[in-house]
């Protein structure tokens, strides 16, 4: 039988000998911000550390923590790349902008080797999930600066894969192409998987049987760790989803793999992952906190501490693959961003996703938290599939309004409109709106 692992050295090392190979890079790596980055030359020189004096693991601990707001800030001080930038420009080859909601992007370099750790992980990922070089991959993420398209493109071809570039056509062009070609592993945002499968199925097209699709992977958001999410795709694909977490300014760092047991395994030969507690401590395995990454192969930006504001779980269990790679239970189970206080009840949208996606007549939905006659309310907006009897509708938001109810300890508004009511998402989806925020009190 073929090999599971692309690298079994490193995703099967015994501690000790990744502990090595890490605490070599991390010295590194701490040694080349010190001196290359001014960013970091200040930050270091703030908190009185010396890079000569990282000796350990455990010294990590000592640096600051590195977060997107200063990054942003860096660039705007200094632009347009910022202090952060350690290597001179000429040594640069790439550029990503990370997709931001507010204010502008932050802007990524690479070298080519940084470039190369980037899509080499990556594709070892790929090949957890059971892609081998026989496969055609389609990656159907936007054509542009942002790193989606690009990583999940070069990280199949490492692993030597036909890749269909589609970054820029049509939901149309894609679905023809699916249709035409044998194309066996697609990749995509989870929302973009939902609308492909409903602009398939307005088509009529059964994508689970009119094409070779058999392995579908997602990144972007958190969907295909959510089990109600990731179940839908892959009985509209008929084909195994994969959840592939990562982050621009770090890596892609996380996968699942082909055992399916709930863990998402870290390249942390790539990055050095920390998970903290509120004061900052280390967690104790099978406690949640928040994902901080020290990057331990990136030469031009290299982030020490970078706080991820996403919340892990430590697993405290075995993956029955036999990767001894760190791992999480469940991918990113929140964002602390997106964390949500209604009522004195700390509510997470994915949570809500959870509830909603376990009911196959929902198409999409949408949370508003607001407010009504002076107290905190939530709204969940249904888009109810064609196939559900008129009759029904208010069947179906009576139940989810009880069991968002139970799932989140508070009373929640739901409302069925009519089937395409709600807007759909091809890319990352924006399904929630705080309206008290915009409201000044
Ligand atoms: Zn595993």
């Amino acid at each position: 039988m073929a090999s599971r692992y692309l690298e079994p050295k490193l995703e099967r090392a015994a501690r000790a000998t990744m502990a090595r190979l890490q605490l070599r890079r991390l010295r590194e790596q701490v040694t080349h911000a010190a001196r290359h980055s001014p960013f970091y030359r200040a930050r270091l020189r703030e908190a009185r550390v010396e890079a000569a004096k990282v000796r350990t693991l455990d010294d990590l601990r000592r640096l600051p923590f590195t977060t997107k707001d200063e990054l942003k800030q860096d660039q705007l001080e200094h632009p347009p790349w910022g202090r952060l930038l350690a290597v001179p420009l000429a040594d640069v080859t790439r550029v990503h902008l990370t997709s931001a909601t507010t204010g502008r992007p932050l802007a990524f370099l690479d070298t080519a080797r940084d470039w190369y750790g980037f899509y080499h992980s990556y594709a070892r990922s790929l090949y957890a999930f059971g892609v081998r070089r026989d496969d055609m991959v389609m990656a159907a993420f936007s054509y542009g600066p942002w790193i989606g398209y690009w990583s999940g493109f070069y990280a199949a071809q490492d692993l030597g894969c036909l890749v269909y570039p589609v970054g820029g056509l049509s939901t149309e062009q894609r679905l023809d192409a699916l249709l035409t070609y044998p194309i066996t592993v697609l990749g995509c945002t989870p929302s973009y998987a939902l609308f492909l499968a409903e602009a398939a199925a307005r088509r009529g097209v059964d994508l689970a049987k009119d094409t070779k699709l058999r392995i579908t992977w997602h990144t972007g958001e958190p969907g295909a760790s959510i089990p109600a999410t990731k179940a839908r795709i892959e009985s509209a694909f008929g084909a195994r989803a994969y959840d592939l977490p990562g982050l621009t300014e770090i890596a892609a760092w996380g996968f699942e793999c082909d055992a399916r047991s709930g863990l998402t395994h870290v390249h942390e030969d790539y990055v050095y992952p920390e998970v903290l507690d509120e004061a900052g401590r280390p967690v104790k395995p099978g406690e949640r906190g928040e994902l901080v990454f020290t990057s331990l192969y990136r030469k031009a930006m290299p982030l020490l501490r970078y706080r991820t504001r996403d919340v892990v779980q430590l697993a405290d269990r075995r993956c029955p693959c036999g990767r001894t790679l760190v791992a999480f239970e469940g991918g990113v189970l929140a964002r602390l961003d997106d964390m949500k206080k209604v009522r004195g009840v700390i509510v997470y949208p994915r949570r809500v996703e959870e509830l909603v996606r376990a009911h196959r007549h929902v198409d999409e939905f949408q949370i508003v938290f607001r407010r009504r006659d002076g107290l905190d309310d939530i709204l969940v907006r249904l888009d109810p599939s064609p196939a559900l009897a008129v009759a029904e509708r208010a069947g179906l938001g009576d139940t989810l309004a009880r069991e968002l109810q139970l799932g989140l300890g508070i009373r929640i508004t739901v409302e069925v409109g009519e089937p395409g009511c709600l807007p759909r998402w091809d890319h990352k989806a924006r399904r929630v709106t705080d309206e008290r925020t915009e409201v000044p009190f």
